[in-house]
């Protein structure tokens, strides 16, 4: 028999047979303390753990899950999506060693690079955001220890060709971790594409409801699942039973979720397209995005989340656009079940190469609304802004 669908092995996870009489989902057990009958026991890890940092029943059955879906030997859970990329960054490179990574890597994960990293002597190089596997390969110095690839990138949603990079940074000995929070493990999957390390921010599509902070670190790599297992326990990175829980009950219906949010998503985009006042529309899935060929190759699906560049005007025009629209949220993050847009040109400015935009940047994530309605409510947004404009 062919291997089952993650859409069906999210869920059969939950009904297997063997378990016992039990609840479909595990139970939470808030513990930092767990029993032992005899001392004896205390010492067999066959028992399962002896505290609460290495997790109970619901982060257990996370990680299972997580990795399961990224095809990984082994799944990490860190307290936020930052947390996921960092850690393994922290636990693979050593005082003197360098990054290699996008221009267009997420903020947040900039900011470690540039700050905490540096401090304590590990550097980074960023690339072009549509550099080539062969431009980043030449980068590759004695140095060069890790190359942090995010496909499609933050705000400009740049396509990286990720198996000719991992390809080449492995015949190099330069391990990859890549950030897959936009596939959401689904649409693409790092690990079989030759990456060492996949991380995800849960916090997006797999949580979904905008309601949790967690992050998932996978990898099968022996000596690199080493380096992470050591750095999680050095460190004393934990997530709550609670935050797991809600998690794991996101991912049972993460596909269905992923892939209506990815349907509305190009349908708002297509009509966008459409729209005198828009530049262009920077989505990956849409035919004639320069990410485009890469996308179709290489991904099973897409993600909800897209660039919007607007034809000239200003900042203001941009903010009195968004000020009209009554069913986009304004708020930061994406992959919940509600639509959100954010205005985004002020974060271009920690670019080394700003992007030359014919207009203000706006990033929109689509949620489970009726794209017909979020049109029309772009529609009025629309109004707004040429009203700006004057
Ligand atoms: C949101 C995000 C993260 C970080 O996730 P948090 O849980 O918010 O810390 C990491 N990478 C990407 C690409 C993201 O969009």
């Amino acid at each position: 028999m062919d291997p089952l669908s993650d859409r069906t092995r999210l869920i059969a996870a939950a009904t297997r047979r063997g378990g016992g009489r039990r609840g479909v989902n595990p139970p939470i057990e808030r513990a930092s303390t767990l029993l032992s009958d005899r001392v004896g026991d205390m010492r067999d890890n066959s028992l399962g753990p002896v505290y609460g940092i290495d997790g109970t029943a619901s982060q257990g059955a996370l990680k299972a899950a997580v990795a399961d879906l990224e095809g990984a030997d082994h799944c990490w859970l860190s307290p936020s999506g930052l947390a996921a990329v960092t850690v393994p960054i922290l636990a693979l490179t050593r005082p003197g060693d360098e990054v290699l990574t996008t221009d267009a890597v997420y903020g947040p994960v900039r900011r470690f690079l540039t700050r905490h990293l540096s401090a304590r002597g590990v550097t980074t190089r960023f690339h072009a955001p549509d550099a080539t596997a062969e431009a980043v390969a030449a980068m590759i110095g004695e140095r060069t220890r890790l190359i942090l690839i995010e496909s499609p990138s933050s705000l400009t949603f740049e396509m990286m060709d990720v198996t000719a990079l991992a390809a080449a940074a492995g015949a190099r000995g330069v391990l990859t971790v890549m950030d897959n929070t936009w596939a959401a493990g689904l649409a693409f999957k790092p690990l079989a594409h030759g990456v060492d390390v996949s991380a995800q921010a849960l916090t997006k599509y797999a949580g979904g409801h905008s309601d949790l902070l967690l992050g998932s670190i996978c990898a099968s790599h022996p000596k690199v699942s080493r380096a992470i297992a050591d750095t999680m326990e050095d460190i004393g990175l934990c997530v709550s039973p609670d935050d797991a829980w809600l998690a794991l009950r996101g991912l049972r219906t993460l596909p269905l979720r992923y892939a209506e949010q990815a349907r509305s998503g190009l349908k708002v985009a297509e009509w966008l397209t459409g729209r005198p006042e828009i530049a262009r529309v920077i989505h990956p899935a849409l035919p004639g995005d320069p990410g485009h060929p890469l996308w179709s190759r290489d991904y099973t699906g897409a993600a909800s989340i897209f660039g919007v560049v607007m034809q000239g005007g200003s900042g203001a025009a941009a903010e009195a656009f968004l000020d009209a629209l009554s069913l986009f949220g304004l708020g930061y993050s994406w992959g919940g079940f509600e639509s959100l847009i954010t205005h985004e040109t002020p974060q271009l400015a920690y670019r080394i190469a700003r992007p030359e935009l014919e207009g203000p940047l706006l990033r929109l994530h689509i949620g489970l609304e009726d794209p017909g309605e979020l049109i029309a409510d772009l529609e009025a947004g629309l109004e707004a802004w040429s009203a700006a404009l004057g």
